[in-house]
Parts: C-alpha cells; sequence; structure tokens
C-alpha cells in the first residue's frame, strides 16, 4: 500500500508550476525507500525556507519545519546535531540559499554536515513577483532589471562542491523519474547532499524551451568519485547543454561522527 503523504492544504502555486513536479517526484522517492525499509517515515524530517518552494512542507504529511528566509540550513543542522538518527531532508530556492543564506550552505558543505538540500533552481525571486537573484543570468530583465542584469551568475554546484560538499548532483524538475531517483540517492548519501533542480517558473521566467532541448544526462560509466571530473563537469558552458545526474560522491565522516565521537 502506498503512503498517504498528502494534506488538507490547497496547493497554491500557479497552475503548472514545476514545483508540483518537484512534489510528486519527492513523494514517490520517499514511498519506495520507506517500502524499502531504507527509512521509517517518523525518522524523517523535512524543511522549507521562504519563497515559493516553501510552501512544499504544507502539502505533505511529514514531520516538517518551516524556517526564516536562508535560515533552513542552520535550523537543519541544528536539528541533526540535536538528534543525530533523524534524517534531515531540506527543500531551498535558489534565493533563499544562494543570497539571503549563502554562508550558511558554505558553512554546512565544509563540514559535511548529514544532511539533504534540494534547490528549487528557477532564477529569479518568484514569490516576490520576479526580481533577479544570484543566478540569474547576465542580461535577464526582472521587475527590478528592467535594463537587463549587469551581473553574471553564481554556479550553485561549482559553490558546493568547492565548498566540501560530499553528494553533487543536478537534475530537472521536469523530468520526474530522473529527479525521483536523484533525491533517493541524495536521501541515502551519509554526508552533505546537494541537488540543484532546475525548476522553471512559468509565471515570471519560463525557461522550459530554453532547457528542453539542452539537458542531458550523465552517462552510466560517469566516474562520481573523480573531484577534476566533476569540476569539469559543472563548469562545462551552458551555452550548447546542461548535464543532469551526480557529479560528485564521495564517502568522508560527517559533521555529526566527528562531534559524537
Ligand atoms: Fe511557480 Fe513561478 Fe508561480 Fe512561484 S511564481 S508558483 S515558481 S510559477
Amino acid at each position: 500500500m502506498n503512503l498517504d503523504l498528502s494534506t488538507k492544504a490547497e496547493i497554491t502555486w500557479c497552475p503548472g508550476c514545476s514545483n508540483s513536479q518537484i512534489l510528486v517526484a519527492f513523494r514517490q522517492a520517499v514511498d519506495e525507500i520507506v517500502k524499502n525499509k531504507e527509512l521509517k517515515i517518523e525518522d524523517l524530517v523535512i524543511f522549507s525556507g521562504i519563497g515559493c518552494h516553501g510552501k512544499i512542507t504544507d502539502y505533505l504529511n511529514i514531520n516538517s519545519f518551516t524556517s526564516l528566509h536562508g535560515r533552513l540550513v542552520p535550523t537543519m543542522t541544528g536539528v541533526k546535531c540535536a538528534n543525530p538518527n533523524l534524517k534531515i531532508v531540506g527543500f531551498s530556492g535558489d534565493g533563499d540559499s544562494l543570497d539571503e543564506g549563502i554562508a550558511h550552505l558554505i558553512h554546512a558543505a565544509k563540514r559535511n554536515s548529514d544532511i539533504s538540500l534540494f534547490i528549487h533552481d528557477n532564477k529569479i525571486f518568484a514569490l516576490t513577483t520576479g526580481q533577479f537573484n544570484a543566478l540569474s543570468s547576465k542580461g535577464f530583465k526582472g521587475k527590478s532589471t528592467p535594463e537587463g542584469n549587469i551581473e553574471e551568475p553564481l554556479n550553485p554546484l561549482l559553490i558546493a562542491l568547492s565548498s566540501g560538499a560530499t553528494f553533487v548532483a543536478r537534475t530537472y524538475a521536469g523530468d520526474i523519474q530522473g529527479t525521483k531517483k536523484i533525491m533517493q540517492e541524495a536521501i541515502n548519501h551519509k554526508g552533505f547532499a546537494f541537488v540543484d533542480i532546475i525548476q522553471p517558473c512559468i509565471t515570471f521566467f519560463d525557461t522550459r524551451d530554453y532547457f528542453k532541448d539542452k539537458i542531458y544526462w550523465l552517462e552510466d560509466n560517469y566516474p562520481r568519485d573523480d573531484f577534476n571530473k566533476a569540476l569539469e563537469k559543472i563548469t562545462e558552458s551552458t551555452q550548447e547543454k546542461v548535464s543532469l545526474g551526480i557529479f560528485y560522491k564521495k564517502d568522508k565522516p560527517t559533521f555529526e561522527e566527528e562531534l559524537y565521537k
């Protein structure tokens, strides 16, 4: 029997928003790993920050915590420190964790805290109706940059990898099965798992056409333990192609293991 992870909360994302695809992928991911006895549902705690993504905790019948803007990562690491037996998964927006909360992201990756962070990457501040953020491309025209953004975007995967994350991956919300599998591997990873989920905002920055011909999955024999290969893949030009998959995965003692030694 499938777990009923739904709630009575009305879904208020824009009709057709790709956040719904992330929600479906996560429900399926959790349902399967609970059925496989890899996780007890009562041991899972989910977190969100502020932004369109933040509503996801309202739509999941799982222990949850909605944090302040950009502050879900320290909340996650605090809960994990207090009870290392819990499985900690956070949902965050690119504005939430790459603008407001970027210092927390870097330090959680550096410590290899045993948590998973899923970024809903729509490359704008969507909840506030489309202002540019740290991941917006140069030239992006939005509410606060009507003549075009003059800054280059950050590469979130490069930040996670160079800060010490031991699991670094990217997926595309529209590929629900691919996203589900990446989520499962991230949840089962011991250490800091960073997953960038490309999540087009169909209302304020619809990038579906841009990405649909560019995305491709890494080949099956891609060497996940090769740091330099990961660096090469995540810095390759995104003008022509955008790779999806697990770029890097490494076993390393976690912050909580070191803390409780
Ligand atoms: Fe989704 Fe964009 Fe609407 Fe937010 S504003 S719910 S990201 S489509």
